[in-house]
């Protein structure tokens, strides 16, 4: 089984991945998280990466579709994935149908997560704080004005991928503002149907 969860930064993304991880046994690929463990790393990835993240804007297309490229190939990821953070552009999500026609692999579902952005700031900031009361260092692109840029970043690049993905007939829309386990429970039953598509 291969998806995309498509949505604004704090929609749950990360959230409901886990849970379909716990489910399905199909990894979360974030190219959020693979970024941020290229700037810590310092690899020459993760120096070009580092300004455009911390200013919320977005990282190159090249960038991301090269370790998405790479990150597929992992045997982990041979029973499918979940795509978290990519696409986020019209020309990272032709490059992902080129990738997987190449590999004779297609996707089972796109699910987008429509949310209210007023409550994402509120979101942001209880995350931050969460992760400094555990002792863990917080994301320099959490606070509330590097947020704002995310949001216009996917407002102007990534949200057009709603009509993409609506013409290849793949789009699902769920409600993230509902409780945590009722988005959980609408996304399941979106993907019960696909469960045979986990190849072993
Ligand atoms: P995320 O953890 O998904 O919120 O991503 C954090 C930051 O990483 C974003 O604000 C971008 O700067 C960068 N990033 C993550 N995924 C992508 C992507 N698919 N395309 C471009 N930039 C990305």
């Amino acid at each position: 089984m291969r998806i995309i969860l498509l949505g604004p930064p704090g929609a749950g993304k990360g959230t409901q991945s886990e849970r379909i991880l716990q489910r399905f046994g199909i990894p979360q690929l974030s190219t959020g998280d693979m970024l941020r463990a290229a700037v810590a790393a310092g690899t020459p990835v993760g120096l070009e990466a580092k300004a455009v993240m911390e200013s919320g804007g977005l990282v190159s297309d090249r960038i991301v579709v090269g370790i998405v490229a790479d990150r597929i190939e992992e045997p982990d990821a041979k029973s499918g994935f979940i795509l978290d953070g990519f696409p986020r552009t019209v020309a990272q999500a032709e490059a992902l149908s080129t990738m997987l026609a190449g590999k004779g692999m297609d996707l089972d579902a796109v699910i987008e997560f429509k949310v209210d952005e007023n409550a994402l700031v509120g979101r942001i900031e209880k995350r931050a704080a969460e992760t400094q009361a555990r002792g863990q260092a917080v994301r320099k692109d959490d606070t509330p004005e590097v947020f704002k840029q995310r949001l216009e970043a996917y407002r102007a690049q990534t949200a057009p991928l709603s009509d993409y993905y609506a013409k290849t007939g793949l789009l699902h829309t769920v409600d993230g503002m509902q409780q945590i386990d009722n988005v959980t429970a609408e996304i399941m039953g979106l993907l019960e149907p696909h469960a045979e598509r986990v190849e072993s």
